[in-house]
């Protein structure tokens, strides 16, 4: 079974890798794939290029063989798509079963990707518990995913797609955001991502005003 965690990592911080190895841990698969974007296609542009996002997320994976870099939307021309990423993912590895893991927030924004609704088709849900990020009550993508939702992880292996399962992982309220305005305000991140991304952001001055 194949897991990736698609992200902007802009930067890299605590309340992605701790919840990535939550993930790991429970599907009891060797490694999550971490994938970092080139052009999110549902945001804003990162504040740094996509050369500089993946060695700070090598930094704070480097001692870590439980979380692996995927680069494939980094040698992408045009808007990372999810769907384009997974059908690649399903050209290459056939009918294993693939996991797409994402947090809650990211989750209620489905119905905006690319063509969202090749997506359950294609791999499984692993969803990670925000803080402040409620499931989806109601509405076309709530009652897709009620008719797909299991709670038992071992229903993924039997399938190669199609499930929805949601993940209590260890609720660390951190985004980029916080960090990336931390740091323009002149403040410390620290303790919110790792002191080797930190210092290397440091360094070249990445973030700052
Ligand atoms: P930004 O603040 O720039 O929007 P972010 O912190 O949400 O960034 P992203 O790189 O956009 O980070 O998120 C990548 C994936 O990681 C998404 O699926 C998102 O839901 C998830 N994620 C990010 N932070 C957390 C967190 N603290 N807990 C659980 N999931 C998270």
């Amino acid at each position: 079974m194949i897991c990736i965690f698609g992200g902007t990592f802009d930067p890299v911080h605590f309340g992605h890798l701790r919840p990535a190895l939550d993930v790991q841990q429970a599907l009891g698969i060797a490694c999550v794939h971490l994938l970092p974007c080139r052009v999110p296609p549902h945001r804003a542009a990162p504040l740094v290029t996509a050369e500089q996002r993946l060695e700070l997320l090598q930094l704070a994976v480097a001692d870590e063989p439980a979380l692996e870099i995927d680069e494939r939307e980094l040698h992408r021309d045009g808007p990372s798509y999810m769907v384009d990423t997974l059908e690649s993912l399903r050209t290459a590895h056939g009918d294993e079963p693939v996991c797409l893991a994402l947090g809650m927030d990211a989750l209620r924004g489905l119905e905006r990707w690319h063509r969202w609704q090749d997506i359950p088709a294609l791999c499984h849900l692993v969803v990670m518990h925000r803080p402040g990020s409620p499931w989806p009550q109601q509405g076309t993508l709530a009652d897709r995913l009620s008719s797909a939702c299991v709670t038992d992880a071992s229903a993924l292996e039997k399938q190669p797609a199609g499930c929805v399962i949601g993940f209590p992982v260890t609720q660390m309220a951190v985004s980029s955001t916080q960090i990336r305005d931390l740091l323009a305000a002149g403040q410390s991140p620290r303790y919110l991502l790792p002191d080797a991304v930190l210092n290397r952001i440091r360094q070249e001055k990445w973030y700052a005003n």
